[in-house]
């Protein structure tokens, strides 16, 4: 499933070919992915330049002057800008074609977990409302997502810390929590706790301010990481051959439950939090 290193690697490599560039057509081949896609991207876009690509947590938005066209991968979805003559197969639900050299903007979905959603201009998706502050510190990658956290508030320790306070879920619920802080998800979440050297199981509120920023920083850099990595292993966004493939991690505890501790060598744990396996170490996570 693609996380939030795999979008924000599909952003950075679709920008280049599709910014500055008028949809000339939408072509949708079923009415529907996940949810019904709504008639203003077949009535409003065409004509449209896309002025921006953007990240907001998990979605893509694809903005206009007439409204943002807010793209959600879903499980096995992926996006690539082909020649138009490119043969369409079973999975190729949505075209937008390109002014200019003749290609388009293609996304396919096996498993069609993915949405097609719209933003008109000015508003916020309902989808897009109540989520806490982007994860990557603001201008990472060039302009700060405008609006990105309508409560004003700046991720990091300090605010991971205030957020805490009184709560009794474990760190790493808390962690996932898309209102607290979007786009951590069961593996980053695991391998921050294991750089940070927090129990996953540990309650919200009894950890340290002088831990969560650790944890803060942590989650940034596995998160860099694995977009600087991703950059160098995801396919060509413009190349027909198969779809981007999700890149694999070096990865320290996710998914190693038993292994040995790549610190001190003691095997490490595996236990259940809500519906998510969790892996840490017993001895090196406190
Ligand atoms: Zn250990």
């Amino acid at each position: 499933m693609p996380e939030l290193p795999e979008v924000e690697t599909t952003r950075r490599g679709l920008a280049p070919h599709v910014e500055g560039r008028q949809v000339t057509a939408v072509t949708l081949r079923r009415p529907d992915l996940r949810w019904p896609i709504p008639p203003e991207l077949s009535a409003l876009l065409p004509g449209q330049r896309i002025e921006a690509v953007r990240r907001r947590a998990k979605y893509l938005l694809f903005d206009t002057a007439a409204g943002s066209a807010l793209l959600h991968l879903g499980m096995s979805g992926s996006l690539r800008v082909l020649p138009a003559e490119t043969p369409v197969g079973t999975h190729d639900h949505v075209d937008l074609a390109l002014e200019g050299g003749g290609r388009v903007l293609r996304f396919t979905d096996p498993r069609r977990f993915g949405s097609l959603l719209w933003q008109p201009p000015g508003t916020t998706h309902p989808l897009l409302r109540g989520l806490g502050p982007e994860p990557l510190p603001p201008g990472f990658d060039g302009p700060a997502f405008a609006g990105a956290a309508s409560s004003g508030a700046v991720f990091g320790g300090d605010y991971l810390f205030a957020r805490s306070r009184g709560r009794k879920v474990p760190v790493k619920a808390f962690l996932m929590d898309q209102r607290i802080v979007v786009g951590v998800g069961n593996i980053y979440a695991a391998e921050a706790l294991f750089a940070a050297g927090i129990s996953p199981l540990r309650a919200a509120g009894r950890v340290s301010r002088e831990r969560y920023r650790l944890l803060a920083d942590a989650v940034q850099a596995v998160l860099s990481h694995a977009i600087e990595r991703g950059g160098t292993t995801l396919r060509d966004f413009i190349s027909p051959d198969g779809a981007p493939g999700y890149f694999e991690q070096e990865l320290s505890a996710y998914g190693r439950g038993g292994a040995p501790c790549p610190t001190c060598g003691r095997p490490l744990k595996q236990a259940w939090i809500g519906q998510r396996a969790t892996v840490w170490c017993g001895h090196c996570q406190r």
